[in-house]
């Protein structure tokens, strides 16, 4: 159960308490020790669980910086929850520190991991996953071009022209007209 002690111990990332409790994140499926330095979760996203067992059993996986109980977390499981919060998160202003962040591990670590074992960098991944969903809503609707990008997590529309022209051969609006 969360009390406001158990709170100031993640918040202060107190070792004194690892070993007492563990917490998962629901929104990144990854669970820490209260001494993990990871940025502080939301606390409306944190479960809380007696033992690292538990949080396992809760389908979470083990933080790769914090390695509760030892646990380490395969590069291949890593991996696949990475694709999972691009997939699920595209929409939103996601960009390469902030994903790593989320998934408690450097931004060049990440970079690295995932292209070893993918093939393509986190990034390419999260742009083809924007101009797919682009492409279905460029077809699907009438929706402005700036709006289209703004959905897809580009806020700046100029920049979301460059990089579906690049991947489509086209620009937004040409796509539109020619299928
Ligand atoms: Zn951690």
């Amino acid at each position: 159960m969360m009390t406001d002690e158990r709170w100031n111990a993640i918040v202060n990332c107190d070792a004194a308490y690892d070993g007492q409790f563990y917490y998962g994140v629901t929104t990144t499926g990854i669970f820490c020790r209260p001494s993990c330095k990871s940025r502080t979760p939301l606390q409306g996203h944190v479960r809380l669980y007696e033992s690292a067992a538990e949080a396992i059993a809760d389908r979470l996986r083990p933080c790769k910086r914090c390695k509760p109980d030892g646990m380490r977390l395969p590069d291949e499981e890593w991996v696949a929850a990475i694709r999972e919060v691009i997939e699920a998160r595209y929409p939103e202003p996601l960009t390469l520190p902030v994903l790593a962040e989320l998934m408690h591990g450097s931004p060049y670590h990440m970079h690295r991991t995932f292209k070893r074992l993918t093939g393509e960098s986190p990034a390419s991944l999260l742009n083809s996953t924007r101009i797919t969903a682009a492409k279905q809503l460029l077809l699907a609707s009438a929706m402005p071009v700036r709006e289209v990008a703004e959905r897809v997590g580009f806020p700046n529309a100029a920049h979301f022209a460059t990089v579906f022209q690049k991947a489509e051969g086209c620009s937004p609006s040409a796509y539109r007209q020619q299928q």
